[in-house]
């Protein structure tokens, strides 16, 4: 019989034999062994429809797990800090501007919760991600939709217009789910500077450490300059490390207050050591960032070559024009076994297609051969 005591003694000894070098490259073979097994079973339908990143947690985030499983009896007060502090390196901005969240989806919910209250207008893009738009309507706030552009960006000076003395919030989605897209970094700081007096601007980077140019793109520069904006990044996209639930917001530290008091969740032990030794760990974040781009590009070679428009992408997915209705589309590809993305209201003849592993995507590119020659 295992007892609890050999477990744990297990777990150290493991934990220690894995330290240093040694525990990296160990890591690194279950990684590919783990990615051998998720790709050759293929019992399972191909999962790319929910804008995850395959190829993490990193081997240092994942080293950091196991060496800490056997502290996850405590609280992780001191881990959490170390984690805040990181990042207030990494952000250039002082640690009370720093909201950790249970996922960057909490801070989108606190902040839906608190402008929700107020009763005011979110002016935001359609479409877009609506889980704090979603959250502030049920607690009595008003979306103003405003429709993307015709290359799918944001329409900032049609939004810019939509802002009056009733709008609480704008909402900003920088790459765009689900268009992928993103707007200029120029415009957008110049619409920040207009708007902002009047009304928070929120700019959720989710995806931005996909793109090609993530410093050129951040609007953190705002908030560091005292600007009125709240920046949203998470550890589920890059970093790979979705079932984990660690993100975090930028804000004024006066926002940063409001916005904790609706917080209910609190982060955990092995998500955020992950995500201090994943914030560490830049070669594998570059890796992704190659990795996501190449299955970008093959998938928009897809697009190109059955003739389908597509949005110009920067995130880890392309939003492309099946000209199928996508209930239809979305089953069809689900018999072929992979699973696309959800419907996007108004643009139902669109999909949204997640970036899989390799072999993954290649078993996606031949079901779109299949499925769209016919249409
Ligand atoms: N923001 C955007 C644009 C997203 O697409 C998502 C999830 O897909 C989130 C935020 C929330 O992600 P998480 O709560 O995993 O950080």
């Amino acid at each position: 019989m295992v007892t609890t005591l050999d477990r744990r003694q297990w777990l150290k000894t493991a934990g220690a034999a894995l330290a240093g070098v040694a525990l990296t490259s160990q890591v690194s073979k279950l990684r590919a062994q783990h990615e051998v097994d998720k790709s050759a079973a293929r019992a399972e339908p191909i999962k790319i429809n929910g804008n995850e990143n395959p190829f993490g947690p990193s081997p240092a985030a994942i080293a950091a797990i196991m060496q800490t499983v056997d502290i996850s009896c405590r609280y992780p007060f001191k881990e959490a800090q170390a984690l805040t502090k990181l990042i207030s390196e990494k952000e250039g901005v002082p640690q009370d501007y720093i909201v950790l969240g249970v996922g960057s989806g909490e801070i989108l919910d606190t902040t839906g919760i608190h402008y929700g209250l107020a009763k005011g207008e979110i002016v935001t893009a359609q479409p877009g991600y609506l889980q704090l738009i979603n959250v502030a309507e049920r607690f009595g706030g008003k979306a103003v939709w405003v429709p993307l552009d015709k290359e799918l960006k944001h329409d900032l000076s049609a939004m810019a217009s939509k802002v009056s003395d009733k709008t609480t919030l704008v909402y900003v989605c920088n790459p765009n789910n689900p268009s992928g897209t993103i707007v200029n970094a120029a415009e957008l700081r110049e619409f920040i500077k207009s708007v902002s007096p009047k009304a928070p601007v929120f700019v959720d980077e989710a995806y931005l450490d996909c793109a090609d140019d993530y410093a050129g793109n951040t609007m953190v520069d705002m908030v560091r300059k005292g600007h009125n904006v709240v920046v949203a990044r998470t550890f589920s996209k890059i970093h790979g490390m979705a079932g984990l639930r660690i993100g975090y917001g930028i804000m004024q530290p006066k926002i940063a207050k409001e916005i904790k008091a609706y917080s209910t969740g609190s982060v955990n032990m092995l998500g955020v050591v992950a995500a201090s030794a994943s914030l560490q760990d830049k070669a594998f974040i570059d890796e992704c960032r190659k990795k996501i781009k190449a299955g970008r590009d093959a998938l928009v070679a897809v697009a190109k070559e059955l003739n389908k428009p597509y949005a110009v992408p920067q995130g880890n997915f392309v939003f492309i024009k099946t000209g199928m209705n996508i209930k239809d589309f979305s089953e069809k590809m689900k018999a072929e076994n992979v699973l696309v993305g959800r419907p996007f209201p108004p643009m139902l003849d669109w999909c949204r297609i997640s970036i899989g592993l390799p072999e993954e995507m290649a078993v996606c590119h031949q079901a779109m051969r299949k499925v769209l020659a016919a249409s």
